[in-house]
């Protein structure tokens, strides 16, 4: 992998994580996973590839994997991201489109990811 997260990164990401855990009043424990092998048992429907999107989620277990690739964008953008995997995991019906919406709306980001990545995120359920 071309891009990695440095030690400093990963604490504020813990930080901010923790803030989202409480301000939405999570029963699932959000965790963040640096290491694909977690999603090793998924499989990939389509085009849709893990390097692709921002993030990966598996809402019952409240596992986000966040994409190194965000290291090099503005850290909005991960902080937004990290707020979207909570949507998903604090509400595993909500659809996509709202869930975007709802992050944008709490965490603006300059010019929309999802214009970036055409899929933003793979969100995996038991
Ligand atoms: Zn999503």
């Amino acid at each position: 992998m071309k891009w990695k997260f440095s030690e400093s990164d990963k604490e504020w990401h813990q930080t901010i994580l923790n803030a989202f855990e409480n301000i939405l009043k999570m029963k699932i424990k959000p965790v963040l996973v640096y290491d694909r092998k977690h999603f090793a048992n998924y499989l990939y429907k389509g085009a849709t590839k893990p390097g692709g999107v921002w993030a990966e989620c598996i809402k019952e277990c409240g596992t986000i994997w966040l994409n190194p690739h965000l290291s090099t964008e503005p850290k909005v953008e991960t902080v937004n991201t990290i707020y979207h995997e909570c949507l998903h995991i604090k509400f595993p019906k909500m659809h996509e489109n709202k869930v975007r919406k709802l992050a944008d709306k709490m965490i603006p980001v300059a010019s929309s990811l999802s214009s970036k990545k055409k899929i933003f995120d793979i969100v995996h359920s038991h």
